[in-house]
């Protein structure tokens, strides 16, 4: 899923597109894919207890911890657009809230994003959070500028 939601810099490939590299079981050029897909982080693979069924092309939610933020960002397959509301996503989701991780959600390039907080508290850190993005969707013009964080163009 990462491979369809995410804006790889180093290649002609924006959000919400598929990968020209995208085999349907795999990147065809895993040993020299480009350093934003090194760097990207899964949050269910990093997460040892997550079971099976969140892995993001089966539950249709794929979660990011957003670099130098406690936020977390939560990408909806937006062919499956309610799939963070289903029964296996909205304990997972809600324990991160819970844990202290405001959870921003994005269901597709258009939607505006949705916000599940703790308390007011939060509403601080997801403005600043999509204050970076704005700033980083904004750069992403620049070369150089890693885009693997601006999931649905942020702008
Ligand atoms: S290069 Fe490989 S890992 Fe990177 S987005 Fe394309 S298919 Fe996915």
């Amino acid at each position: 899923m990462c491979c369809f939601t995410t804006h790889v810099s180093e290649l002609p490939k924006p959000s919400w597109t598929i990968c020209p590299h995208c085999t349907g079981f795999g990147c065809g050029i895993y040993p020299t894919r480009p350093a934003s897909c090194r760097a990207f982080e899964c949050g269910w693979y990093r997460d040892p207890a997550a079971p099976d069924d969140l892995r993001p092309d089966r539950c249709g939610v794929m979660i990011e911890v957003l670099d130098g933020t406690h936020v977390v960002m939560a990408v909806v397959d937006p062919q499956r657009p309610s799939a963070w509301k289903s029964d296996i996503v909205t304990p997972w989701l809600r324990r991160l809230v819970d844990a202290g991780h405001p959870v921003i959600v994005r269901a597709g390039p258009e939607p505006p994003p949705c916000f599940l907080i703790r308390d007011t508290q939060d509403i601080s850190a997801v403005e600043a959070t999509m204050k970076w993005l704005d700033t980083l969707a904004k750069k992403a013009a620049e070369p150089g500028v890693c885009q693997s964080l601006l999931h649905g163009g942020v702008a």
